[in-house]
């Protein structure tokens, strides 16, 4: 310990790589933090080659729309749209090259998805980090995004500690995403939105550039967009509980929500009896202690409320969403009714979708973005469901698609095939 009570950083962090042969710190050890290899001190100088990757793929940059979110500057991106159009081709050929390896060599380079993806993290202070998508099986995957991240961190945690213990993290600037088509699934899923969503190296601000085949433009389009502009509703929200009866709480509707509700013929009678399923669930939740911090959910099937409880060990690394199970239960329940019907010679019904969805739980970051990505699937319940929570003692009814700006989520079943 020093005399200030900081942890002296040089004792314990130069033995992992400053140490020299004979054991002793170099005498100017602690003016030599380690450089990271890829420091680009002007911010958007990527690397020391010469030629275009854009020309040499039959690109030209000028030619490339920006399409941006607003509040973006498009002035400022367009004057650096010859370097970040080059650095995403650069990525993009990466990703190729990886798939290439692959085929050559599946036993070590193949992921289960045969997706291939590129992340490049440029830090506000001008370094960037890379990381590509690691599988292990299609279900325990590692997404580009997070292993640069990772990769960010562990550079970053062997630097000395900052004078000033109160100083602000590094922040992520920019993150530049590839992937080995252009297309397909070339936007942060949303395990990665949640997890930057709420992650300290990346801010509302942190913007998202990926060139991509836009089919409305019929061509490459660079697109741009930031963190708060694809999750609008982000942010610490309210545990989702509340201080009354259910039934006696103001409603609060966006627009998208009552047009939706109005479309599909759905009463405020059916949004709160979900709501108090939920709240009934969770309570029974908290008897049985399922989970650390507890939570339930109820989904509307075919006119039914289903609702299920979180399960889980922890706070999130291994448990079960409640959304999920209740959704699965009640998709299942009615397929089997429908599975008797077709027995009896009727046609056999299409698998129902869940209509909306009710979320009441202790955690000030619930419903999960995560949770709310596998409802926006169309097998579930698309963007379109309704999602119900409490909020300032108001339930709050919104839609899916409220809570994503995003291209990830594909239009249809089909198309997500990638
Ligand atoms: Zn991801």
């Amino acid at each position: 310990m020093t005399a200030n009570g900081i942890i002296n950083v040089h004792t314990g962090f130069w033995p992992l790589y400053g140490l020299s042969s004979h054991g002793a710190l170099p005498a100017n050890a602690q003016e030599q933090p380690r450089e990271h290899p890829s420091v680009a001190p002007d911010g958007l100088r990527f690397g020391r080659w010469t030629t275009s990757f854009a020309k040499r793929m039959g690109v030209d940059p000028a030619t490339i729309p920006i399409v941006a979110s607003p509040g973006i500057s498009v002035e400022e991106l367009e004057q650096n749209k010859t370097t970040l159009v080059d650095e995403l081709m650069r990525l993009h050929m990466v990703a190729k090259q990886n798939q290439k390896k692959a085929e050559l060599a599946p036993h070590r380079y193949q992921n289960a998805s045969n997706a291939y993806f590129v992340s490049k993290l440029v830090m506000e202070g001008g370094q960037t980090f890379e990381g590509v998508n690691i599988e292990s099986g299609l279900e325990n995957t590692i997404c580009s995004e997070r292993v640069a991240a990772g990769n960010a961190e562990t550079a970053l945690r062997n630097q000395p500690l900052p004078n000033d213990p109160g100083q602000a993290n590094p922040k992520v600037k920019m993150l530049l995403l590839a992937n080995q088509t252009l297309g397909g699934h070339a936007a942060p899923c949303p395990c990665c939105m949640e997890w930057m969503g709420q992650h300290r190296y990346f801010s509302p601000d942190t913007m998202i550039l990926s060139l991509r085949k836009d089919e409305a433009f019929g061509k490459l389009v660079l697109k741009a967009t930031t963190l708060k502009d694809m999750l609008p509703l982000n942010g610490p929200k309210q545990p989702s509980l509340a201080n009354g009866p259910v039934q006696t709480l103001p409603a609060e509707y966006t627009g998208k929500a009552r047009q939706i509700i109005t479309q599909k013929n759905i009463s405020e009678y059916q949004l709160r009896a979900m709501m108090q399923q939920a709240w009934q669930t969770y309570h029974y939740a908290r008897i049985g202690q399922l989970a650390q911090k507890n939570q339930a959910a109820a989904v509307l099937v075919g006119g039914q409320v289903y609702a299920a409880p979180k399960l889980g060990w922890h706070t999130a690394r291994f448990h079960e969403d409640p959304d999920t199970t209740a959704a699965t239960v009640g998709i299942q329940t009615q397929n089997h009714r429908n599975a008797w019907y077709a027995a009896q010679g009727y046609a056999l019904a299409p698998s129902p979708k869940v209509d909306a969805v009710a979320y009441y739980g202790e955690d000030e970051n619930y419903p999960r973005i995560t949770g709310l990505g596998k409802m926006a699937y169309p097998g579930f319940g698309g963007k379109d469901t309704l999602v119900v929570t409490i909020r300032n003692d108001r339930l709050f009814v919104s839609t899916i698609g409220d809570h994503f700006n995003t291209d990830y989520f594909p239009a249809s079943q089909a198309a997500s095939s990638i």
